[in-house]
Protein backbone atom coordinates (compact mmCIF):
# COMPACT_ATOMS: atom_id res chain seq x y z
CA UNK A 1 0.00 0.00 0.00
CA UNK A 2 1.45 3.47 -1.15
CA UNK A 3 1.02 5.84 1.78
CA UNK A 4 1.65 9.87 1.11
CA UNK A 5 3.80 11.37 3.18
CA UNK A 6 3.43 14.93 3.50
CA UNK A 7 6.54 16.87 2.06
CA UNK A 8 6.28 18.97 5.38
CA UNK A 9 6.70 15.70 7.73
CA UNK A 10 9.51 14.54 5.28
CA UNK A 11 11.87 17.31 5.79
CA UNK A 12 11.11 17.46 9.89
CA UNK A 13 11.79 13.76 9.64
CA UNK A 14 15.10 14.25 7.83
CA UNK A 15 16.04 17.14 10.09
CA UNK A 16 15.23 14.66 13.34
CA UNK A 17 12.43 17.00 14.04
CA UNK A 18 10.40 14.38 15.98
CA UNK A 19 6.61 16.12 16.82
CA UNK A 20 5.69 16.23 20.33
CA UNK A 21 3.13 17.57 21.67
CA UNK A 22 3.14 21.74 20.58
CA UNK A 23 6.41 22.23 20.20
CA UNK A 24 8.98 19.66 17.67
CA UNK A 25 11.38 17.88 20.41
CA UNK A 26 14.55 20.35 19.15
CA UNK A 27 12.64 23.01 19.87
CA UNK A 28 11.53 22.04 23.60
CA UNK A 29 14.79 23.02 24.58
CA UNK A 30 16.24 26.46 23.31
CA UNK A 31 18.56 29.03 24.27
CA UNK A 32 17.57 32.59 23.25
CA UNK A 33 19.58 35.30 22.00
CA UNK A 34 18.66 36.86 25.13
CA UNK A 35 20.22 34.17 27.43
CA UNK A 36 16.14 32.42 28.22
CA UNK A 37 16.64 28.76 28.50
CA UNK A 38 13.21 27.84 26.87
CA UNK A 39 11.67 24.53 28.46
CA UNK A 40 8.49 22.72 26.56
CA UNK A 41 5.59 24.98 25.65
CA UNK A 42 5.52 27.03 28.78
CA UNK A 43 8.86 27.89 30.85
CA UNK A 44 11.55 30.45 30.30
CA UNK A 45 14.31 30.00 32.65
CA UNK A 46 16.70 32.68 34.26
CA UNK A 47 15.69 35.61 31.58
CA UNK A 48 12.42 36.91 30.56
CA UNK A 49 10.86 36.07 27.19
CA UNK A 50 7.29 37.93 26.28
CA UNK A 51 5.98 34.35 25.22
CA UNK A 52 6.41 32.46 27.89
CA UNK A 53 3.95 32.96 31.00
CA UNK A 54 6.10 30.85 33.41
CA UNK A 55 9.59 32.69 34.75
CA UNK A 56 11.76 30.35 36.61
CA UNK A 57 14.59 31.57 38.47
CA UNK A 58 17.37 29.12 38.79
CA UNK A 59 19.34 30.80 41.79
CA UNK A 60 19.86 34.63 42.78
CA UNK A 61 23.26 35.30 40.95
CA UNK A 62 22.93 38.11 38.55
CA UNK A 63 23.20 36.35 35.73
CA UNK A 64 20.55 34.65 36.00
CA UNK A 65 18.08 37.03 36.87
CA UNK A 66 18.28 38.73 33.34
CA UNK A 67 14.97 40.95 32.56
CA UNK A 68 13.43 39.98 36.06
CA UNK A 69 11.68 42.83 36.72
CA UNK A 70 10.33 42.90 33.75
CA UNK A 71 8.64 39.47 34.31
CA UNK A 72 7.30 40.51 37.03
CA UNK A 73 5.56 43.69 35.75
CA UNK A 74 4.64 41.94 32.67
CA UNK A 75 2.53 39.13 35.19
CA UNK A 76 4.00 36.21 34.34
CA UNK A 77 3.91 33.86 36.95
CA UNK A 78 7.54 33.25 38.42
CA UNK A 79 8.41 30.39 40.48
CA UNK A 80 11.61 29.98 42.29
CA UNK A 81 12.78 28.47 45.74
CA UNK A 82 11.73 30.55 49.08
CA UNK A 83 15.95 31.25 49.71
CA UNK A 84 16.08 32.21 46.05
CA UNK A 85 13.50 35.18 46.75
CA UNK A 86 15.08 35.70 50.17
CA UNK A 87 18.86 36.50 49.15
CA UNK A 88 17.32 38.18 45.13
CA UNK A 89 15.72 40.44 47.83
CA UNK A 90 18.69 41.35 50.02
CA UNK A 91 21.07 42.22 46.77
CA UNK A 92 18.48 43.40 44.90
CA UNK A 93 15.91 45.31 47.21
CA UNK A 94 14.25 47.27 44.65
CA UNK A 95 12.25 44.14 42.78
CA UNK A 96 8.87 43.83 43.57
CA UNK A 97 8.91 40.60 44.57
CA UNK A 98 6.24 41.02 46.87
CA UNK A 99 3.24 41.35 44.67
CA UNK A 100 2.03 38.40 44.04
CA UNK A 101 3.83 37.10 40.72
CA UNK A 102 6.19 34.85 42.78
CA UNK A 103 5.20 31.54 43.53
CA UNK A 104 7.49 29.91 45.89
CA UNK A 105 8.15 25.45 45.09
CA UNK A 106 10.30 23.49 47.78
CA UNK A 107 12.37 21.00 45.96
CA UNK A 108 10.58 18.47 44.44
CA UNK A 109 7.19 20.31 44.45
CA UNK A 110 5.10 20.70 40.93
CA UNK A 111 3.24 23.61 39.23
CA UNK A 112 0.98 22.29 36.34
CA UNK A 113 0.46 24.41 33.31
CA UNK A 114 -1.49 23.32 30.81
CA UNK A 115 -0.83 20.14 30.14
CA UNK A 116 3.00 20.60 31.76
CA UNK A 117 4.28 19.56 34.93
CA UNK A 118 7.57 22.40 36.67
CA UNK A 119 9.34 20.58 39.07
CA UNK A 120 11.91 22.56 40.93
CA UNK A 121 15.05 19.71 41.85
CA UNK A 122 18.03 21.10 44.32
CA UNK A 123 21.18 21.79 42.71
CA UNK A 124 24.11 22.02 44.37
CA UNK A 125 25.81 25.82 43.61
CA UNK A 126 24.81 28.26 46.47
CA UNK A 127 21.57 28.50 48.71
CA UNK A 128 18.20 27.61 47.30
CA UNK A 129 20.12 26.81 43.59
CA UNK A 130 17.10 24.30 41.61
CA UNK A 131 17.22 22.32 38.61
CA UNK A 132 14.38 22.45 36.05
CA UNK A 133 12.49 19.53 35.12
CA UNK A 134 9.34 19.98 33.33
CA UNK A 135 6.96 17.08 31.87
CA UNK A 136 4.30 17.01 29.72
CA UNK A 137 1.03 14.51 29.36
CA UNK A 138 2.96 12.84 26.57
CA UNK A 139 5.98 11.93 29.09
CA UNK A 140 8.47 14.28 27.28
CA UNK A 141 11.06 15.40 29.55
CA UNK A 142 12.83 18.27 29.28
CA UNK A 143 15.58 19.56 31.89
CA UNK A 144 18.02 22.55 32.71
CA UNK A 145 20.84 22.14 35.10
CA UNK A 146 20.72 25.90 36.39
CA UNK A 147 24.46 25.98 38.03
CA UNK A 148 25.74 23.06 39.79
CA UNK A 149 28.55 21.22 41.03
CA UNK A 150 28.32 17.55 40.23
CA UNK A 151 29.05 15.79 43.53
CA UNK A 152 26.16 17.22 45.20
CA UNK A 153 23.77 17.37 42.66
CA UNK A 154 21.03 14.22 42.05
CA UNK A 155 21.20 14.24 37.93
CA UNK A 156 17.92 14.52 36.00
CA UNK A 157 18.22 11.12 33.80
CA UNK A 158 16.51 10.00 30.96
CA UNK A 159 15.99 13.35 29.52
CA UNK A 160 14.52 13.82 25.97
CA UNK A 161 16.47 16.88 25.77
CA UNK A 162 18.88 18.54 28.69
CA UNK A 163 20.26 22.03 28.60
CA UNK A 164 23.39 22.22 30.74
CA UNK A 165 25.55 25.67 32.05
CA UNK A 166 28.78 25.56 30.53
CA UNK A 167 31.14 27.53 32.41
CA UNK A 168 33.87 25.19 32.34
CA UNK A 169 33.19 23.92 28.95
CA UNK A 170 36.76 23.54 27.84
CA UNK A 171 39.04 20.80 28.69
CA UNK A 172 41.76 22.81 29.90
CA UNK A 173 38.89 23.14 32.89
CA UNK A 174 39.83 20.56 34.95
CA UNK A 175 40.69 20.44 38.49
CA UNK A 176 42.83 17.46 39.30
CA UNK A 177 43.92 18.51 42.55
CA UNK A 178 45.23 15.83 45.42
CA UNK A 179 44.67 18.37 47.89
CA UNK A 180 41.23 18.71 49.93
CA UNK A 181 40.43 22.03 49.06
CA UNK A 182 38.04 23.08 52.19
CA UNK A 183 40.78 21.65 54.63
CA UNK A 184 43.65 23.63 52.80
CA UNK A 185 41.00 26.88 53.42
CA UNK A 186 40.82 26.03 56.84
CA UNK A 187 44.51 26.09 57.49
CA UNK A 188 45.43 28.76 55.52
CA UNK A 189 43.01 30.83 57.02
CA UNK A 190 44.44 29.53 61.32
CA UNK A 191 47.83 29.94 59.96
CA UNK A 192 47.44 33.79 59.39
CA UNK A 193 45.08 34.47 61.93
CA UNK A 194 47.99 34.39 64.49
CA UNK A 195 49.16 37.72 62.21
CA UNK A 196 45.61 39.75 62.96
CA UNK A 197 43.02 39.93 60.59
CA UNK A 198 42.35 37.43 57.42
CA UNK A 199 40.47 39.07 54.83
CA UNK A 200 38.42 36.97 52.21
CA UNK A 201 37.32 38.01 48.82
CA UNK A 202 34.84 36.06 47.30
CA UNK A 203 31.10 36.36 45.88
CA UNK A 204 27.86 36.18 47.55
CA UNK A 205 27.31 32.12 47.99
CA UNK A 206 30.49 31.49 47.83
CA UNK A 207 31.40 34.07 51.10
CA UNK A 208 29.03 32.22 52.91
CA UNK A 209 29.91 28.96 52.25
CA UNK A 210 33.77 29.82 53.29
CA UNK A 211 32.07 30.84 56.42
CA UNK A 212 30.40 27.77 56.89
CA UNK A 213 33.49 25.63 56.34
CA UNK A 214 35.45 27.83 59.03
CA UNK A 215 32.66 27.41 61.56
CA UNK A 216 32.34 23.46 60.94
CA UNK A 217 36.37 23.59 61.81
CA UNK A 218 35.90 25.29 64.23
CA UNK A 219 37.18 28.56 63.98
CA UNK A 220 35.67 30.51 66.44
CA UNK A 221 36.96 34.32 65.32
CA UNK A 222 34.54 36.97 64.67
CA UNK A 223 33.32 37.47 61.24
CA UNK A 224 33.11 41.30 59.75
CA UNK A 225 31.74 42.09 56.53
CA UNK A 226 29.80 44.79 55.19
CA UNK A 227 26.31 45.58 55.29
CA UNK A 228 25.20 43.53 52.18
CA UNK A 229 27.40 40.74 52.52
CA UNK A 230 25.70 40.48 56.31
CA UNK A 231 22.20 40.64 54.91
CA UNK A 232 23.24 37.56 52.68
CA UNK A 233 24.44 35.60 55.14
CA UNK A 234 21.51 36.37 57.64
CA UNK A 235 19.55 35.04 55.31
CA UNK A 236 21.54 31.53 54.65
CA UNK A 237 21.39 31.30 58.57
CA UNK A 238 17.06 31.37 58.24
CA UNK A 239 17.45 29.06 55.98
CA UNK A 240 19.84 26.57 58.44
CA UNK A 241 23.60 27.69 57.27
CA UNK A 242 25.11 27.71 60.58
CA UNK A 243 27.54 30.59 60.66
CA UNK A 244 27.43 32.60 64.03
CA UNK A 245 29.41 35.47 65.02
CA UNK A 246 28.46 37.93 62.40
CA UNK A 247 29.65 41.30 62.80
CA UNK A 248 29.23 44.80 60.82
CA UNK A 249 31.96 46.20 59.72
CA UNK A 250 30.33 49.77 60.59
CA UNK A 251 29.57 49.00 64.21
CA UNK A 252 32.05 49.89 66.35
CA UNK A 253 33.53 46.37 67.52
CA UNK A 254 33.71 45.27 63.68
CA UNK A 255 35.15 48.80 62.94
CA UNK A 256 38.02 48.43 66.19
CA UNK A 257 38.58 44.79 65.06
CA UNK A 258 39.41 45.72 61.93
CA UNK A 259 41.25 49.09 62.59
CA UNK A 260 43.33 46.98 64.94
CA UNK A 261 44.57 44.20 62.74
CA UNK A 262 42.81 41.97 65.16
CA UNK A 263 42.25 38.26 64.47
CA UNK A 264 38.95 38.08 63.01
CA UNK A 265 37.81 37.10 59.21
CA UNK A 266 36.65 39.54 57.03
CA UNK A 267 34.48 39.01 54.34
CA UNK A 268 34.30 40.90 51.12
CA UNK A 269 32.71 41.01 48.22
CA UNK A 270 35.33 40.45 44.78
CA UNK A 271 34.29 43.52 43.25
CA UNK A 272 35.94 45.26 46.32
CA UNK A 273 39.22 43.44 46.35
CA UNK A 274 41.50 46.44 45.02
CA UNK A 275 39.70 48.58 48.01
CA UNK A 276 40.34 47.12 51.43
CA UNK A 277 42.35 44.86 53.35
CA UNK A 278 45.43 46.40 51.14
CA UNK A 279 47.99 45.77 54.13
CA UNK A 280 46.69 42.49 55.75
CA UNK A 281 46.60 38.83 54.76
CA UNK A 282 44.17 38.16 52.24
CA UNK A 283 42.67 35.28 50.28
CA UNK A 284 40.81 35.21 47.28
CA UNK A 285 38.62 32.23 46.40
CA UNK A 286 37.49 31.52 42.94
CA UNK A 287 36.54 28.99 40.57
CA UNK A 288 38.60 29.68 37.88
CA UNK A 289 42.25 28.32 39.29
CA UNK A 290 43.15 24.94 37.46
CA UNK A 291 47.02 24.44 37.73
CA UNK A 292 47.04 24.43 41.93
CA UNK A 293 44.91 24.83 44.94
CA UNK A 294 46.21 27.75 45.86
CA UNK A 295 48.46 30.46 44.04
CA UNK A 296 50.16 33.06 45.52
CA UNK A 297 48.84 36.64 43.66
CA UNK A 298 50.40 38.86 45.74
CA UNK A 299 52.68 39.91 48.43
CA UNK A 300 50.15 39.01 51.24
CA UNK A 301 47.65 37.50 48.72
CA UNK A 302 46.74 33.88 47.68
CA UNK A 303 44.11 32.86 45.45
CA UNK A 304 42.40 29.41 46.58
CA UNK A 305 40.24 27.33 43.90
CA UNK A 306 36.80 26.87 45.70
CA UNK A 307 34.52 26.87 43.16
CA UNK A 308 30.57 26.08 43.22
CA UNK A 309 30.25 24.83 39.18
CA UNK A 310 31.37 21.53 38.05
CA UNK A 311 34.98 21.53 36.04
CA UNK A 312 34.80 20.24 32.73
CA UNK A 313 35.17 16.13 33.50
CA UNK A 314 32.19 17.40 36.26
CA UNK A 315 30.24 18.61 33.44
CA UNK A 316 30.76 15.33 31.28
CA UNK A 317 29.74 13.34 34.31
CA UNK A 318 26.65 14.59 34.92
CA UNK A 319 25.80 14.71 31.00
CA UNK A 320 27.05 10.88 31.31
CA UNK A 321 24.54 9.94 34.16
CA UNK A 322 21.66 12.10 33.02
CA UNK A 323 21.74 9.85 29.45
CA UNK A 324 19.41 12.21 27.73
CA UNK A 325 18.64 11.98 23.86
CA UNK A 326 19.93 15.45 23.14
CA UNK A 327 21.69 18.24 24.77
CA UNK A 328 21.91 22.05 24.48
CA UNK A 329 24.49 23.54 26.08
CA UNK A 330 24.50 27.46 27.27
CA UNK A 331 26.28 29.06 25.46
CA UNK A 332 24.90 32.85 26.26
CA UNK A 333 26.17 32.84 30.01
CA UNK A 334 29.96 31.76 28.88
CA UNK A 335 31.92 31.50 25.61
CA UNK A 336 32.69 28.01 26.41
CA UNK A 337 29.56 26.43 25.28
CA UNK A 338 30.36 25.40 21.49
CA UNK A 339 33.49 23.47 23.03
CA UNK A 340 31.16 21.51 25.60
CA UNK A 341 28.70 20.82 22.68
CA UNK A 342 31.68 19.73 20.30
CA UNK A 343 32.98 17.48 23.74
CA UNK A 344 29.56 15.89 24.46
CA UNK A 345 28.92 14.76 20.69
CA UNK A 346 32.46 13.20 20.53
CA UNK A 347 33.09 11.38 23.98
CA UNK A 348 29.92 10.53 24.70
CA UNK A 349 28.24 9.92 21.39
CA UNK A 350 25.17 12.15 22.28
CA UNK A 351 24.19 15.16 19.88
CA UNK A 352 24.52 18.13 21.26
CA UNK A 353 24.47 21.75 20.14
CA UNK A 354 25.47 25.41 21.59
CA UNK A 355 22.75 27.88 21.93
CA UNK A 356 22.72 30.79 21.38
CA UNK A 357 25.17 30.40 18.58
ZN1 LIG B 1 25.55 30.88 39.71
Amino acid sequence: MNVKIPRSLLIGLRRGQLKLGGNCLSEKAVVTQRGAVLLGDSVACDAFDADRPLRVVTHAHADHLVGLRRSLRSGKRVLMTAATRDLIGVVNGSLPLDDGSVELLDYGETVEYGDERVTLVKADHILGAAQVLVEDSEGSRVAYTGDFRVDGTEPLVDCDALVVEATYGSPSFKRAFKVDVRELLVSMVEKRLSAGTVYVFGYYGKLQEVMQILRRADVCVPFVMPERVFNVSQVCEAHGMQLGGLTLSTEKEGRELLDGDLPCVAFYHMNTRKKVGLDSSRICVSGWEFRSPCRQIGEREHLVALSDHSDFCGLLEYVKRCNPKRVVTDNYRVSHGATLAREISRRLGIPAVAMPR
